[in-house]
This record gives C-alpha cells, structure tokens and sequence, in this order.
C-alpha cells in the first residue's frame, strides 16, 4: 500500500522541507543547542508577577503528594521494547524538588506543578490501598482484596505497567490479579494492560475480570479513528514529543509528566457498568459505581470503597482545570453535565475521607474532599455559564475569553489552575459547543484562507522586510512595558508574523523572530500544553516539520479489537475524490476468519459500505483475514504485494482492486502547522 499512496503526498512534502532546510533561522547567540533563546526582560517580568497571584506558600500539595512513600526508584528509566527510552525520570531532574526555583524561561506555577509530578514510587494510600505515581502520565492504583489484587488503569504502555507493577510485587509482594478497571476510555488509563497480563498465570488469566464503564470498547478504539492522523500530529505539539527535557523545553503535561509513547495494547472488559449506584463485590471487597460518561471521556466511571471510605475520582476532578477542549483536537466537552457529575459524586460519597484518581496525588480528610469537589465543580460551572452569559451578549470567543477570569473564591487553589486545560481556551470550547465556529461577523463569514490573506496583509505593509524590522523595534520594546502589555505585544507580534511567515515561508529572519516571540509566549504559560504548543512552534520554524508522524502501525492491538466497520469508515474519509471522479465500483471485503462480508460501494465520489451475503456479486472480492486487513490499514502489508501473495485471494478483476486501493490517501501525520 505504501509504494502507492506515497507517491500522492512525498512530492509536495519533500519540497517544503527542503525550503525549510535551504532558509532555516539562524540560531541566536545565547540560544541553548535546540536553539531556543533567552527569556527576555519581559517575560521575567510577566513570570514573577505570577509569584502574586498563586499562595505560593501553602505547601500542602507537597506534603500530599510526598504522604505514604514506601519506595522510590531512583533511577526510574523505562527501555522501550522496540529499543530506546519510553519513561525517563531523571531527564526531569532539573527541576528542584520544592518546586521554588522557577527559572526566568518557566511559570513558577507550572514550574511548581511539574514539581509536584516529578514525585513518583510506591505509595500507601490508606490501609488496602496503594497508588505508583510517576511511572507514565497516570497512576496505577492497588486495592486489597480477598486473595490478591485490584488493579486500577494499568497506565499507556505494556513497557511502564509492567515496570510498575514489577515494583509494586517487590515492596508488597507477589498476589494474584482478581481484576482490572478501565476507569475511562483514554489510552492512558488501558493501553499498558498486557505489561500486567504478560505477568499473570494461565489460572489467573482465566478467572480475571476487567470491569469498565459501558461503551469502553467502542470508545477506546474508535475514539482516533476518523481524524486520528490530525489529532496524533497535533499531540506533538500538545505533549512537546519533540522538546529537550530543560527548562527551556519541556517540563511536563501538567496532568503528569507526559505519556509514555510505548507499546500498546488492549484487552476486552468482562463487565461493564452501565449505571450509577450499581453495586459490585470484586474478590470480597464492595465497590458502588458512579457512572460520568460524557465528561472528561465518553466512557467514565468512578467508585467508592465503602469499607475503606475511599472514593476513586478517575479522571472525572484531577489536581489541575481540565480541557472542556483538548488542544490536540477533539468534540469538545459539556461543562454542565461535567459539573453535574461532580456533584453527583460529593453528595452520594459524602463519606469519604480518602480521595484518590487517576492523576495526581490523593487527598485525606473530609471536609478537604468535599471542598475541593465543590470548587472543581464551580470552576466548570463557572466557566459554561459566564460564557454563556458573555456570548448572549453578543461577545466573540475571543473577548469571552480575555474577559473571563475565575472569581477570588475560585482562584485560591492551585488546582483549580490551568496547567492542562485554560480558563481561556475552556471558555472559547462553550461558545463552540452552543454557537459553533462562526461569531455572526460577514467578515469572518468567508475569508481568504490564511496564505492568500497574509500575502495581501503583507503586500499593505510593504513586504516581509519592512514587517520584520517594525516587529523587532516592537519585541525589544516588550521588555520596557508593564508585564501585561509586554504580553500583549508578543501575543500581537505573533498573528503580525505569521502573516509574514505565511507569505513568504521561506524568508529566515520573519521565521527567527517568530521563533522567538513563541519562545517567550511558551516560557510564560502557566499550561503545559500552551508552553508546549508554543515551544513546538518555535522548534518546527527554526527546524522543520517532522519526517514522520506517529504511525498508526503502534496502535495495532487496540485496532485488532475495532469493529471492523470502523475502518470502512476511515477509508471512506480518506477516499481521493479527484481519482475518485467518474468512477463507479464495487468491492467486497469478505473476512474468511470471522465468516463476514463487506460491500463497499463508490459513486459519486463517495463511498459507502453495508454488511452483506458472502455471495453477494461484485466487481472484485477481496478475501482475507481480520489481522491482515489490519496489517494493511496500517501500512505494515503493502496492498500491491499482499494481492499477488498466498495470504488473501482475489474473485473478479484484481485491476479494479488497485485501482480501488489507489483512491485511497495514506496521510502520513507530517504537515506543516507554523508554516503553509
Ligand atoms: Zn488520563
């Protein structure tokens, strides 16, 4: 398949990364070896006011998060199974423990909150219960039971799960697995589950129950799968995949330190809970259900431990705001129910004195649960309905979101804050999930798209040149303003040159400054996303897009487990529809290993498909087995090679098959973002 579909993209790919090379910025003097440059008088200005605004002073979190250590690997570097590093602790090191030395190039609260997560081992939650922390972007949590163990969301990668749970048997010694739960459908809370299974015995595996939420299974692999190449190229930039761990790099996700890009897997649940309140007793201990699909993910449960008194908030509240809109690109979230749910959960486990999820450290004590849950779920609250107060006032989502600040009452946590989601990216989510993506202005009904636009912005302003000398009288200025509108200029400088970068890709000095300006954007945001998003962008104009994206061939065990409709649902969208142009043509898929046939109809350039008779007539039958019709979706079998092999036969014209299968893009998750 590769051999064919690449020929329709490399072309213009490997022209633009050649400008990219030819008229790389050069690196500044003061740079550090990815080239990023100095924080300015203004932005250390911009970072030191935030030492106001934050009770820098209550240390409570670290004593939180620190509570019940029972061992810490001091060394903690995970090899990837394929060869390289999956998790690396210590590339985090330069970060001091207390969290108090910000450098002028990070938030000190985002510096504080990476802090805060760089704290990893084995933990004593209460009596019966254990959390590892640090050892991928979530936690994995141990529960008692009567002959062994509960384990909550095995983490990312087989890699980190196993590693984890090898610790674990260590300090609490080796017990049989009863169960596992998926608390949610993010991969970061299943994908790890063979690096527990691969540990187990045959008796083991046969008895083990793996309990989630209702619409797990279909959420947790078809949740990528329709846009999955936008979503994973935007990840990089989100997670800073392709940052130096430094202080002028990456720092962490605010949520945890990042995810482990490992190897990962999947299982199928043995129960699903479909309702709140529902009761179940796993291996003698006690569990009630909450079920809060449709907040942070489509499919959510949490759960209260009678007998312990401890109440499991999965993802449902975490120690930071979270994203009503993740920036990697997603549907966005509904506030309302979130909040609803958060409710829900502290008036039905009023009782609990221990909290616990799956980020983040725990909390103990009554009255600190139940007021953090009420100030979580105000902060949802919050944000929906002043947005939606400001936007029936006639507000864009922009000035929605430069207007909307959390009030005093809300603002006193640090875990109200927005190391993950923002205030202000949260804000402009509300008015896209009411009004969608148009602010009602003609002007913004049918614009140029950005390129034509920037060339005509820059022809006005007497070309790139003039432009780049005016922005850089502008950024030194920055540093004489007031920290606020030393902001301003550089959120200002950065729409004025990408319209110059967009005009003319190639000119160096529009795109080094550029660079620039996200340098100091990145190294003021309290989110990580937003630093990462910032730094990333700086990163790719000073070096180029990535020569690969991240290949869906990693994803291959959990889409094993993909109806397999789904991915006529993805070859549709990726259906050419130039090529596609005139051309009528059915094709059969019949899957010999689980006795089902597929028809996929093309006309119109669309295509559709139907489940049929495996005798239903068409233009060419394509015959072959689930795993090798993955191996090819994913680019591991190549289509031209597989249909003149033994492992699949072909009925009818094999011509039209290729045809077929030439129509089809390959997107490779490489495109540009900073640059046209
Ligand atoms: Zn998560």
């Amino acid at each position: 398949m590769k051999s064919y579909f690449k020929t329709l993209i490399t072309v213009p790919a490997i022209t633009l990364s050649i400008v990219a090379c030819d008229n790389a910025p050069s690196i500044e003097q003061g740079a550090n070896e990815q080239g990023h440059t100095a924080p300015t008088a203004a932005t250390i200005k911009a970072n030191q006011a935030v030492l106001d605004q934050r009770p820098f002073a209550n240390k409570t979190d670290f004593q939180n998060a620190t509570k019940g250590l029972i061992a810490q690997e001091p060394s903690l570097v995970i090899p990837h199974l394929k060869g390289g590093i999956v998790w690396d602790m210590p590339a985090y090191d330069f970060i001091d423990q207390k969290g108090e030395n910000a450098p002028g190039s990070v938030n000190p609260s985002l510096w504080r909150q990476a802090a805060l997560n760089n704290i990893h081992g084995l933990f004593k939650v209460t009596d019966g219960i254990y959390q590892l922390r640090g050892y991928d972007l979530a936690n994995m949590t141990i529960i008692e039971s009567d002959n062994g163990w509960i384990l909550v969301d095995p983490l990312t990668a087989r890699e980190t799960a196993s590693k984890a749970l090898l610790f674990a048997q260590k300090h609490l010694g080796e017990k049989p697995i009863k169960a596992i739960l998926f608390t949610h459908s993010h991969i970061d809370h299943f994908g790890g589950v063979q690096g527990i299974i691969q540990h187990m015995s045959a008796q083991e595996k046969a008895e083990l129950k793996i309990i989630a939420p209702e619409g797990f299974e279909e959420e947790a692999t078809s949740e990528n799968i329709i846009a999955g190449t936008a979503m994973s190229r935007r990840a990089m930039y989100m997670y800073g995949k392709r940052l130096a761990r430094n202080e002028r790099g990456h720092v962490g996700t605010g949520l945890g330190k990042g995810p482990a890009f490992g190897s990962f897997g999947f299982d199928e649940p043995t129960d699903l809970i479909a309702e709140t309140n529902t009761e179940l007793v796993v291996d003698g201990v006690p569990f009630v259900f909450q079920t809060v699909s449709g907040s942070e993910a489509p499919a959510e449960f949490t759960f209260y431990l009678p007998e312990h008194k401890a109440f499991c908030g999965a993802e449902l509240v975490s120690r930071n705001m979270h994203n009503l809109y993740t920036l990697r690109g997603a549907k966005v979230r509904d506030a309302n129910i979130w909040s609803g749910y958060i409710d829900e959960a502290r008036t039905q486990f009023a009782d609990a004195d221990v909290y616990f999820a799956s980020h983040h450290w725990p909390l103990w004590g009554q009255e600190n649960i139940n007021d953090f849950l009420i100030k979580q779920r105000d902060t949802y609250k919050f944000i929906h309905d002043q947005s939606v107060r400001m936007l029936n006032q006639g507000f864009t989502p922009n000035e929605i979101a430069e207007n909307l600040e959390l009030p005093p009452a809300l603002n006193e946590d640090f875990h109200n804050q927005g190391y993950y989601g923002t205030v202000k990216h949260n804000a402009k989510a509300v008015y896209q999930g009411y009004l969608g993506w148009f602010t009602a202005n003609p002007a913004k009904l049918n614009p140029l798209p950005e390129s034509e636009a920037a060339q005509r912005y820059v022809e006005m302003m007497g070309g790139v040149d003039a432009i780049v000398a005016s922005a850089q009288s502008q950024f030194d200025k920055a540093s004489t303003m007031d920290a606020t509108e030393g902001t301003k200029a550089y959120r200002w400088l950065a729409e004025l040159l990408n319209h110059a970068v967009y005009a003319e890709p190639d000119h160096a000095e529009a795109k080094g400054l550029l660079a620039k300006v996200y340098d100091q954007l990145g190294y003021q945001a309290e989110s990580a996303p937003w630093r990462d998003f910032y730094l990333t962008g700086a990163y790719e104009l000073r070096h180029g897009g990535p020569e690969e994206g991240i290949s869906p061939a990693v994803m291959k065990e959990v889409l094993l487990k993909t109806p397999v409709s789904n991915f006529f649902d993805s070859m549709a969208v990726r259906l050419i529809a130039d090529k596609a142009e005139g051309e009528t043509l059915n094709v059969k898929i019949t899957f010999t290993d689980l006795n089902e046939s597929y028809l996929l109809m093309l006309d119109n350039s669309v295509l559709h498909h139907k489940k049929v008779e495996n005798d239903t007539p068409a233009d060419a039958t394509l015959a072959l087995t689930q795993p090798l019709f993955v191996d090819i979706i994913v680019g591991h079998a190549g289509i031209k090679d597989t249909l003149f092999g033994d492992d699949l036969s072909v009925e009818g014209s094999k011509l039209d098959l290729i045809n077929f299968f030439t129509m089809l893009d390959k997107p490779m998750g490489t495109f540009n973002i900073v640059t046209p």
